[in-house]
């Protein structure tokens, strides 16, 4: 391509509302443009990274027993009104009418389409299992659309769907698309982990992981150990029962005056004390039945885990009023000593090590101390309810927790058969009894992707592409057209390396040398071969970009330099 007539206008300067590098070089290199908030073109030097990492997503899916398809963007409301999502799924689902009145929706994600698919064309078992999946664009009302399109409201994404008559299957499916995973993101040069999730919203029971690019800018935070490759969502990272119980103290309970003392940080330091002494109370309502957790001072509940562990639907904090009326006494004072009868008391495992505990006494004003439990209050359960920190033991038993912030560029999901019984995708087993068809959903955010590969691969210049990736092998450069040599070597090179099948971008411009070498940074791509005042010696000057190397090689000995440095670029 030469770069003269190429429509990839640059800026020199960080623009305006770009906060994080991703952003700013993929808008500076011109790979995108802003259309609307959240919505963005991607103008050709993006749209070739996109269809590379699209190309690599499709190797893989494909390899992995998948078949392609493609579904609509525009899906018919009645379709999410028969999964129950229509409501669910709030105001990020985009709505509109045909010129009939009648309802739509634009496709946050496939599952629907999908199964009334599967279920008016599959019936028999003889069909399964199956696994489809398309590349296509997605629209979300993202409350806060950010980071370019880190975060957008129309993105493209890479759904698959897998259709299984039994467990065993959909594990099967679950596995080859982990790996599947694996191997894309490692191709696309990303530092990644695989993380053990949360189900949340989507529904299923199974198991689900999200693969997360390690990343500064990422709104996720990952726990994993430094001594074995455990890894989870801080959400969901398990904690071991690892206290022993404290002995009870010699004194006896006692209530203690502490006005307007409300918080952790109030109490610790009003009662100048140890945020691990205190006991730090907590009231749910589990699917409606209040539930008081209590947690040692210095850890924080986790409500995950606390739905997890009453196999609870539905948990909610209770507000102000729900705690006077439930406890009859304000937030801030409540305490599991002298509860009321109906609510159950359940103690995350450390509360075990605390010896002489500070808990509210249920009157306002009012704590405890010298707080012994088992002695003082009855524990219906101790179990795992607080969020790990960093420092804890790893689950595995292998090292200690560390946190690292992560990007979600990919989610694999065992749905089960919510959406299958939901729209009745039902299918006839050997003895010809109607079943429904176990499911699992699996997605990658492929523009989210190409943003995690610039925050992994840039420096304060600009782009660094992986191989793979990059837009286009070879930047070739005349430096200075208008000199015959140069320009004549320029021209010679660029049709030999085409023909040798490298993807050439040419810069055949009339712009000083510097103009084009700053360029040259900002686009990224691995190599650079700069025509220069050497060119009547046949000698060009290359430069890898990752490294900064730079070498003067003769174009007889060119073919063989470049293969010598393919190994090294990915
Ligand atoms: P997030 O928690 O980041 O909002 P999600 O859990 O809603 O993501 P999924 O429903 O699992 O996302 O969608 C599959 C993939 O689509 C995600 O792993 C992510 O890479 C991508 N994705 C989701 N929302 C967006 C968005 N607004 N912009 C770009 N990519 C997105
Ligand atoms: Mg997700």
């Amino acid at each position: 391509m030469r770069q003269q007539l190429f429509f990839s206008p640059t800026m020199r300067e960080v623009p305006q509302g770009a906060d994080i590098p991703s952003h700013q070089l993929m808008l500076r290199a011109g790979l995108i443009r802003q259309t609307a908030s959240g919505i963005y073109s991607y103008l050709p030097l993006g749209c070739k990274v996109l269809r590379k990492v699209e190309q690599i997503i499709r190797e893989e899916m494909d390899r992995a027993g998948g078949q392609e398809l493609l579904m609509p963007a525009i899906q018919p409301a009645e379709l999410w009104e028969e999964s129950g999502r229509l409501d669910d799924y709030g105001p990020e689902l985009m709505r509109l009418k045909d010129r009939h009145e009648r309802d739509f929706v634009l496709g946050a994600t496939h599952e629907e389409v999908i199964t009334s698919l599967v279920r008016d064309e599959v019936t028999s078992y003889k069909k399964l299992p199956m696994n489809l999946y398309q590349i296509q664009t997605k629209y979300r009302d993202e409350r806060r659309p950010r980071f370019g399109v880190l975060r957008s409201r129309e993105f493209i994404m890479k759904d698959a769907y897998s259709f299984d008559t039994d467990k065993d299957g959909l594990d099967k499916n679950y596995k080859a698309m982990y790996e599947a995973y694996t191997n894309i993101f490692k191709r696309c040069g990303l530092d990644f982990r695989a993380v053990k999730a949360d189900a949340g919203a989507i529904g299923g029971k199974g198991g689900t992981h999200e693969f997360m690019v390690l990343s500064d800018v990422g709104e996720d935070t990952i726990a994993y150990s430094d001594a074995s490759d455990y890894a989870a969502n801080i959400e969901i990272a398990d904690l071991p029962d690892m206290y022993e119980k404290a002995e009870a103290p010699f004194e006896n309970i006692q209530e203690i005056d502490t006005p307007e003392m409300k918080t952790i940080e109030d109490l610790t330091t009003g009662l100048n004390t140890k945020s691990s002494s205190l006991l730090k109370s907590v009231l749910f309502l589990v699917d409606e039945k209040p539930v008081l957790i209590v947690c040692r001072g210095d850890h924080e509940i986790n409500e995950i885990k606390v739905a997890n562990a009453f196999e609870a639907d539905n948990v909610a904090l209770a507000d102000e009023e729900d705690i006077r009326r439930i406890m009859g006494t304000e937030a801030g004072f409540i305490g599991p000593v002298n509860a009321p009868e109906e609510v159950t008391i359940a103690c995350d495992y450390a509360v075990k090590s605390v010896k002489e505990g500070i808990c509210g006494a249920n009157l306002v004003d009012k704590h405890y101390q010298n707080v012994h439990p088992d002695r003082d209050f009855k524990v219906e359960t101790y179990g795992d309810f607080r969020l790990v920190q960093e420092g804890d033991p790893s689950p595995d038993g292998k090292g200690t927790i560390q946190f690292a912030k992560g990007i979600e560029v990919g989610h694999v999901f065992k749905l089960g058969t919510k959406y299958s019984e939901a729209l009745s995708a039902v299918y006839l087993d050997e003895n010809g009894r109607s079943q429904p068809i176990i499911m699992g959903c699996y997605g990658i955010g492929v523009s989210r992707t190409i943003a995690a590969i610039v925050e992994q691969h840039h420096d304060d210049n600009g782009l660094i592409w992986p191989k793979a990736v990059a837009p286009f092998d070879l930047h070739l450069l005349v430096l200075n057209p208008k000199q015959e040599e140069q320009y004549e070597l320029g021209e010679a090179l660029y049709e030999k390396l085409k023909n040798e099948g490298y993807d050439v971008l040419y810069d055949d411009r009339k712009e000083r040398a510097g103009v084009k070498f700053k360029d040259s940074d900002l686009f990224g791509l691995p190599v650079r071969i700069a025509c220069g005042k050497k060119a009547g010696e046949g000698i060009v000057e290359v430069k890898t970009r990752r490294d900064g190397s730079m070498k003067e090689v003769h174009v007889d000995d060119l073919p063989s330099y470049l293969a010598s440095l393919e190994k090294e670029l990915f």
